[in-house]
């Protein structure tokens, strides 16, 4: 499904060039804007459990610090490259721009698999990755956070190690933090409540009733879990999700026309978000190939899942009933898809947008780790619906006073700002 010539990097730098010719941007920005600041590329030698030593390369990217210190996660994975964490810090900065929170963008990486690493590994690898990049991150300069296949356990063992090296309390080092440990209540839900507060807007503004509606979830680990738990609230019905099996190394998708049941789904789904097959059958699950999530007469498909999930190819399978495109993944959506889609009238929440739920509680999270007081968990939702709600509204209007697609007009706002920042400060 996935085009192996795919580079999410070259795409990042494509949307990017893209809207700066639309707004006129001068080169120095653009050659500024285009590229990430700094890289780290380095090696995490790990003791492994059998008495060998493995070397497992890790990444740190800074995009852009010119509105707040970088910001971003760190994500485990196998098929990990360079390019992808450039995207990911890329769509960072304007992430954090178009919300308007004080921050960068970044991002980092460890080419791994934790599904074959024992706890004792998986924290030598944090810790490695601390002891390595270290001295460029910080609470004022680079605050990572939880990706894909890592967690408020890798973070704790990640400020330990910078506490270890430095020599005092930093919990303002990393978001994503247990709570009790100071992590922020409410972090958990974020992406996904966030990704369903900018779509409750969206069906606002198009007049049509969320609890008519029907929707269709790649993926089902925190961000498609919580986004399902907030829309069924709201009286949405999810009919099918898509999960990876580890075991057969492929994907498949769980439907049942009636709507999925959350919890009875949780409860046969590992920590990676993979669904048991038997288990699903038996409760009366039609299992389908992985990729025919995007297939489904729905009214909403929301891809909390991967990079480069609707393409040219796939925007062909999308069904006419299909109204709304609430991208929870980062770079879900190629430029080829996204003239299908505007050609189609498919209403696009782009991703930077959608699923800035998450970063602006890392940034809720910094701001109690400063005052070390914490919220409670209605406080920190509150204001993260706010700052979704009132984000979305702004790139709506200008999409609908300029006639620009959703995507170009998140960002228009989130480049502008960033320009200006760089501009104010005198690097260009
Ligand atoms: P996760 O690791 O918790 O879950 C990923 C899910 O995707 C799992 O259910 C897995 O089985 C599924 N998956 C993997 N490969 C698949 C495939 N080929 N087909 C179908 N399903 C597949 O990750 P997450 O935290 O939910 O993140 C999902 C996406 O959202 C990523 O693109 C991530 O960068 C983005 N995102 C996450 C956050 C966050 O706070 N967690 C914030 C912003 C963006």
């Amino acid at each position: 499904m996935a085009d192996k010539s795919f580079n999410a990097f070259a795409m990042a730098q494509q949307q990017f060039d893209a809207v700066a010719e639309q707004l006129g941007l001068d080169d120095g920005t653009r050659n500024l804007l285009r590229n990430p600041d700094r890289e780290f590329h380095f090696n995490i030698p790990v003791k492994m459990d059998d008495g060998t030593t493995e070397v497992f390369r890790g990444f740190r990217v800074q995009h852009n610090d010119a509105r707040g210190p970088n910001k971003g996660g760190i994500r485990f994975h196998p098929q990990e490259t360079v390019d992808t964490v450039r995207a990911l810090a890329t769509w960072m900065t304007w992430k954090c721009a178009v919300v308007d929170i004080p921050l960068g963008g970044g991002k980092g990486g460890v080419i791994c698999d934790p599904h074959n690493l024992s706890m004792r590994e998986q924290e030598q690898i944090c810790r490695g990755w601390v002891r390595q990049v270290g001295k460029a991150v910080g609470p004022i300069q680079d605050v990572p956070a939880p990706d894909v296949m890592t967690n408020g356990q890798h973070m704790l063992w990640m400020m330990d190690e910078y506490e270890k090296i430095n020599g005092g309390h930093f919990p303002g080092m990393i978001t994503g933090k247990p709570l009790g440990m100071g992590g922020s209540e409410g972090r958990t839900e974020a992406t996904g409540y966030g990704v369903i507060y900018t779509l409750r807007e969206a069906l606002k503004r198009s007049d049509v009733d969320i609890a008519k509606t029907t929707a269709a979830f790649q993926g089902f680990g925190n961000v498609a879990q919580f986004a399902i738990e907030l829309y069924a609230q709201l009286g949405g019905t999810t009919i099918c999700v898509s999960s990876w099996d580890q075991g057969d190394q492929t994907s498949y998708t769980f439907k049942r026309n009636s709507g999925v049941d959350l919890k009875e789904l949780q409860n046969m789904t590992d920590r990676f978000g993979g669904i048991d097959k038997e288990k699903a059958v038996a409760a009366g699950y039609e299992v389908l190939p992985g990729e025919d999530w995007i297939k489904q007469d729905v009214d909403i498909l929301m891809p909390c899942a991967l990079e480069n999930q609707v393409n040219a190819e796939t925007v062909q399978d999308i069904s006419d009933q299909v109204k709304f495109l609430a991208e929870g993944a980062n770079g879900p959506t190629t430029p080829e898809a996204d003239a299908a889609l505007q050609e189609k009238g498919v209403f696009t929440i782009p991703d930077f947008l959608c699923n800035a739920g998450g970063v602006t509680c890392s940034y809720f999270e910094q701001v109690q780790c400063n005052m070390n007081f914490f919220w409670e968990k209605e406080e920190v939702l509150e204001k993260l619906d706010n700052i979704m709600t009132r984000a979305f509204h702004a790139v709506a209007d200008l999409a609908e006073t300029q006639d620009v697609y959703m995507r170009d007009a998140a960002y228009m706002i989130a480049i502008q700002r960033v320009a200006e920042a760089c501009r104010l400060r005198g690097w260009v």
